[in-house]
Parts: structure tokens; C-alpha cells; sequence
């Protein structure tokens, strides 16, 4: 299969002349220069739930589809002349239930019994409660207090023809289908899910099931990322391990190239002698080196091989969730058709004290206790441990700071991050 080229060449690029990329700057380039990659499918509303859309979603009909009421009662005509204290009205015969209509008209000194939910029938625009009146003779009377419409839903009153629901790049919610729905929309016009493989880099790497040998760790990223990926309404396939070989990383981006729209890799993505990957990126493919100014981090690779996309992770597994979760999470999100995502964060006392310098954004493994934040024991950037322990980040700006005890600190819950 011969790809074509979605995206410019340039989309990876960073200010030049700068040593270390303020994060602000990195992430504002990235979303200017994304466009989605993914390709366009029409599915019925209920199966495009979690889709992007790629077209807008607007009423097809009203909702209500008519005018009825909202209680168990009596439907009359209100007249808000009528200065009497009491309203004595002949019941009709007949009734207007849910799903049965009536079909005569209500004229005006009467009234017609009628459930939630029933249309509301010709000639009548008011209901009074069941518990409101009370019967005599083939009469209802009651306390005249209602104005014109209570008790009802007018049509339209939810939403109208032609009406917004939902917005291109939008993700589709549950609640958004259910509202479409009701508004007549039979299906959506949505971005099919982007294919994403991802595999580790690395010769000491042995897989999970395995045992370790001299000098070995365990594969963590793969599964880790694969996981990760998941949560993020991409269709990941995890590809295990490649050794530090440039023939063998070859072949693997040759195939991989072909099948997914999206590869993600860790390890060997630094400007180092044993950085496999960055090496053959350079000299067969395309990549930028994006060292970004944050903690935990390290630099990483983003490029094309064969006109597919790559984001090549820092292969510390700390380092590769945050650059996972900082980068690729927004970056993917774009590429797929949806909106770059800025997780929602909250300001939180702290229950912890801290100094930084100036000079790089810092992510600390966070946990809410009660209503407030602590911090990871140790800012380890390679502890495991402490992505283990964490509920989200707590995220100290550029500047240089000092976190006092109960200080607002920016708090980013892991379930801001899809996670
Ligand atoms: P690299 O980015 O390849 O220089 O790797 C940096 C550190 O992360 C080294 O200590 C690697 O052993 C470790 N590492 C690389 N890939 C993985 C992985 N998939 N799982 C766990 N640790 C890894
Ligand atoms: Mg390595």
C-alpha cells in the first residue's frame, strides 16, 4: 500500500535556535499544525458513540415532536380573562393517553382526561393536575389559579429543527446521541479510528511473561502505552519488543508503516550512539528531536517513516507516559479529527512544600487527600512506583516557585486525561 502524504512536512518542526522548548510553545506549534488524518465513515447514531464527528449534528425534527402534557390530569382551555375563583368545566368523554391520541377538539368549557406524556389535544393548552380537582356530576372543578401552557411541553420546547446538538471534532457523547435522537438524527457522519501500532525499542528489554536474564528489565512500555493508547479512542495493536538493530528496526517500520495510520515507539529516540531508532530516522526517514523543557522528560522523536507518522518516546517509562500523556495524547486527539485536548485541571491546597527554578514546566506524581494534594515521596523520574501511587499531577508553571503549605497548586486528575 502506497500512502499519501496527509500531513505537512513541517508539522514536527520547533523554533529553531533554541535549546530546550518552553512547553507552551512546543504544544501551541503542534496544534496549529495537526490536521486530521483519519478517514470518514457514516454510522447509525447509537454505534458512533465515542466516534469524532466529522460533520456537524443538527435537528432533523423538533423534540417534542408535539405539544402534550406533563402530568396526569385534565386538558382544557385556559382563559386568563376569567377572574372567577373556581373553573367548573363538563368532562368530555374520551381520553388522551400516551401513544393514543384524541382526536375530537376541546372547546372551551370543557375538558378531557389525559396522562404524561399524551398529546395535547386540539382547542386545549393548559393541564390541571389529577390531585388538583375534584368530580361531581360529570363535572371537574378546581381552585382557578393556572396560568395559559402550565402543566404542558410545548413542541419545539427541547429543541428545534435545525437546532446544534453537537459540533464537528466534537467527541460523541452518550448524552449527545440520546439528544439526537430525540431530534430525529438517524446517523453521524464520524472519523473512522485511527490504527495505532506500538512497540518498544531496546536489546536488555524481555517480555513480562519471560524471566529476566543478566542485565535484562522488563518490557514495560509496551503494554503500558498499549493500555494508555486504548483509553484514547484509537484502535491500538501492540507489537512487542525490537533490539537495538538497525536491519531488524527497519523491517519492523517497513511493515509497520504499511498497516498503521500511527506508529508510537520507545526507546533509542535521544541523539545518542545506542538511539537506534533516532539514528535511522535520520539517515532513511524524518525527525525532529523534540526536547521540550519539562520534568520528568526527556528528549523524544516525532517523524515520518513512509509518510506515517511517529512519535518516538523516551524509553524511561516515566518519561514515556508524561511525553504520552503531555504530547501524543492532544497530538492523536488532532490527527483523529477532535479538538487538541487541554486536560481540566483544579486548584488544590497543597499538602506538601516545594522549590523549583525557572526554566521547565515540572509534572509531580500527586494523590488528593481529602481536599488536598500531596506529592510522590521521590521525584525519581524513573520510579514506577510513584505513576503507581498517583491519582493525577500536580503541574508547577516555568517560573521559578515556592510551594508553601495550603498554597493553590494546579492539580490534573488522571481522569482529566481519559485514564
Ligand atoms: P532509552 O530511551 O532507550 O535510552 O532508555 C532509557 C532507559 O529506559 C533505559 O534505562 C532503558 O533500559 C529503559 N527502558 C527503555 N525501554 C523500556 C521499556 N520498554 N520498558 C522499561 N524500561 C525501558
Ligand atoms: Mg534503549
Amino acid at each position: 500500500m502506497n500512502k499519501a502524504k496527509k500531513l505537512r512536512n513541517d508539522c514536527f518542526a520547533l523554533p529553531q535556535g533554541v535549546d530546550w522548548t518552553p512547553l507552551d510553545k512546543a504544544l501551541s506549534h503542534l496544534e496549529k499544525s495537526l490536521t486530521p488524518i483519519a478517514e470518514v465513515e457514516i454510522l447509525p447514531i447509537n454505534q458512533a458513540i465515542g466516534r469524532v464527528l466529522a460533520g456537524d449534528l443538527v435537528a432533523i425534527s423538533n423534540s417534542p415532536p408535539f405539544s402534550n402534557s406533563a402530568v396526569d390530569g385534565y386538558a382544557f382551555r385556559c382563559d386568563p380573562t376569567d377572574a372567577s375563583e373556581k373553573k367548573v368545566l363538563d368532562l368530555k368523554e374520551g381520553r388522551s393517553a400516551a401513544g393514543h391520541p384524541f382526536s375530537g377538539v376541546i372547546g372551551s368549557g370543557e375538558a378531557l382526561r389525559i396522562f404524561t406524556g399524551a398529546v395535547l389535544p386540539s382547542g386545549a393548552d393548559t393541564v390541571v393536575l389529577q390531585e388538583d380537582i375534584s368530580f361531581q356530576n360529570g363535572k371537574i372543578s378546581f381552585f382557578n389559579s393556572l396560568k395559559p401552557g402550565s402543566n404542558t411541553r410545548l413542541v419545539g420546547e427541547d429543541l428545534q429543527t435545525g437546532q446544534l446538538i453537537a459540533s464537528k471534532g466534537d467527541r460523541l457523547t452518550t448524552f449527545m446521541a440520546a439528544s439526537s435522537i430525540s431530534a430525529g438524527i438517524k446517523e453521524a457522519k464520524v472519523y473512522k479510528r485511527l490504527s495505532v501500532g506500538v512497540f518498544s525499542t531496546g536489546d536488555e528489554l524481555i517480555d513480562f511473561q519471560q524471566n529476566l536474564n543478566a542485565g535484562s528489565v522488563f518490557d514495560v512500555n509496551s503494554p503500558m502505552l498499549t493500555s494508555l493508547f486504548s483509553k484514547w479512542g484509537v484502535q491500538v495493536t501492540e507489537l512487542g519488543k525490537v533490539p537495538d538493530n538497525l536491519e531488524t528496526l527497519r523491517n519492523k517500520l517497513n511493515e509497520a508503516s504499511e498497516t498503521f495510520d500511527v506508529l508510537i515507539t520507545s526507546g533509542g529516540a535521544s541523539a545518542g550512539d545506542e538511539d537506534h531508532l533516532a539514528l535511522l530516522l535520520n539517515k532513511e526517514g524524518t525527525i525532529t528531536e523534540w526536547r521540550i523543557a519539562i520534568k520528568p522528560g526527556r528528549p523524544m522523536a516525532m517523524g515520518f517513516w513512509k509518510n506515517t507518522p511517529i512519535f518516538g518516546l523516551p524509553g524511561n517509562p516515566v518519561a514515556a507516559a508524561t511525553c504520552a500523556l503531555v504530547f501524543v495524547r492532544p497530538a492523536i486527539s488532532k490527527l483523529s479529527g477532535g479538538q487538541w485536548l487541554v486536560p481540566q485541571a483544579f486548584y488544590v491546597s497543597a499538602a506538601f512544600e516545594k522549590s523549583k527554578k525557572s526554566g521547565r514546566r515540572e509534572f509531580l506524581r500527586a494523590r488528593l487527600a481529602g481536599d488536598k494534594v500531596e506529592i510522590f515521596k521521590s521525584e525519581g523520574s524513573g520510579l514506577t512506583s510513584g505513576l503507581a501511587w498517583a491519582t493525577g499531577f500536580v503541574e508547577l508553571p516555568d517560573d521559578d516557585v515556592t510551594v508553601k503549605l495550603g498554597d493553590k497548586v494546579k492539580y490534573i486528575p488522571f481522569s482529566s486525561l481519559d485514564l
